[in-house]
């Protein structure tokens, strides 16, 4: 897969959980992390974001202002989404698809504050 923000390639990588193996994707040249929707669904109980989400490299701080990408699966634009409670978390998401974090923006959740906000996630898209 294609990188939305950098055109990068994206490499899968497999994380064991508690509920089973999620495969997220991550760009090499950005860091910029993608979850599919059935993913994002599947973290919860014991998982370590800092396996997969680092600071980023030089490419992802550009990142931050670009906000205008489309989705790698479908090709649509992506909605920009910001956390009320955390004004500076800044995503993209897919409502069909999943949800694109720049590097760095990950850590920034606190790991019961992003499962919490994945099922809120999900289940808003849901009620669509
Ligand atoms: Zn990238
Ligand atoms: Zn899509």
């Amino acid at each position: 897969m294609e990188c939305p923000k950098c055109h990068g390639t994206m490499q899968e990588k497999t994380l064991s959980t508690l509920s089973g193996s999620v495969t997220i994707d991550k760009c090499v040249a950005c860091h910029g992390i993608w979850f599919d929707l059935g993913e994002a669904e599947i973290l919860k109980d014991k998982w370590m974001s800092e396996h997969i989400d680092d600071s980023g490299t030089i490419l992802s701080k550009q990142h931050y202002a670009l906000r205008d990408i489309d989705c790698p699966r479908c090709g649509k634009p992506m909605t920009p989404v910001s956390d009320p409670k955390q004004k500076h978390l800044q995503y993209e998401t897919c409502a069909a698809h999943g949800m694109y974090f720049d590097a760095g923006e990950f850590t920034d959740f606190k790991y019961e504050t992003l499962m919490d906000y994945f099922r809120d996630f999900i289940f808003a898209i849901r009620r669509h």
